[in-house]
């Protein structure tokens, strides 16, 4: 299997086969992301994509899960995913999830059968970073899409069936936008009504256009206790309907697991106990991407 430069996968895929069928992301504006900074987004050929599966093909008695990386891997033309599916499916036979990352501005391309064909063909779940419901935020942060768009890009994966878990990320306002972010964040992630909701925590990468706000004084980075704050509104005001929700990420400064709406109570109480007892919280050193 070759991989070109550094893979990332959604922390619930750890055990997944990663098959990288795009190079970097489509979008690659956001400026609090480094992850593909060092790519030029690409969709592999076929020659490539089977040439990688005939050599994965070794561990076929082990894999039952395949992520299929770069960013927003749901660029790739519908029909060379079919048939990439099709022979991952065929090759691997124990085979039970196919799961892949997706951005709003290429779902919305796709026509809504050509996501029913996705499904149909064995994509099980979508990852999509929603990062934050409000318009002001994703101007500012450059992710090149507004939240009616998000809304309507994930309605889109749902009626045809597909496994949705959304990302959002907690500060990504900063100190003057936070109530703007979990509340705008809250309506569009009921909106939404996700299966799954992971938050995480924003981390601020040298070498990133967010980097550089935050040292020129631009952008002002909330402390701890502002993100739990930030954290607890938008649960307070967030409507779901059996969403598994993690906040177990490297980055958060709080562990929090729970099904909304059913658990949200609990989950406020443990966040206002961490709010007095700042012991509770993962030290800075401890964070990580
Ligand atoms: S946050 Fe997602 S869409 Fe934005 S540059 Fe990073 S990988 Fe691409």
């Amino acid at each position: 299997m070759r991989y070109e430069g550094a893979i990332f996968r959604p922390p619930s895929e750890a055990s997944s086969l990663i098959l990288q069928i795009s190079v970097g992301c489509s979008n690659n504006t956001c400026t609090f992301c480094s992850a593909y900074k060092d790519k030029k987004f690409r969709i592999k050929s076929w020659q490539e994509i089977e040439s990688d599966i005939i050599s994965a093909n070794k561990y076929k008695k082990h894999v039952n899960r395949i992520f299929l990386a770069d960013g927003n891997a749901l660029a790739l033309d519908t029909k060379l995913l079919i048939r990439t599916m099709e022979r991952l499916y065929n090759d691997f036979p124990l085979l039970e999830r196919i799961g892949i990352y997706a951005g709003a501005q290429d779902v919305l391309k796709k026509q809504p059968e050509e996501l029913r064909e996705l499904k149909e063909a064995g994509l099980d779940i979508v990852y999509f970073g929603l990062e934050s419901g409000s318009d002001k935020i994703l101007r500012l942060v450059r992710k090149g899409v507004t939240a009616a768009k998000m809304v309507e890009a994930c309605r889109k994966l749902k009626d045809a069936g597909l496994t949705l878990s959304i990302t959002v990320i907690s500060g990504l306002g900063g100190t003057d936008l936070t109530e703007e972010h979990a509340s705008e964040t809250a309506a569009v992630i009921s909106a939404i009504n996700p299966d799954y909701l992971s938050t995480l925590t924003l981390m601020v990468v040298e070498g990133t256009p967010l980097y550089d706000q935050v040292q020129r004084g631009e952008f002002k980075l909330m402390t701890p206790i502002q993100d739990l704050q930030e954290l607890k509104l938008m649960l307070e005001k967030v409507t779901l309907t059996n969403c598994t929700f993690r906040s177990n990420h490297a980055s958060n400064y709080l562990p929090l697991k729970g099904v909304l709406n059913r658990d949200r109570q609990a989950l406020l109480s443990l966040l206002e106990k961490a709010l007095s007892t700042p012991d509770m919280l993962r030290p800075e050193y401890l964070r990580g991407l």
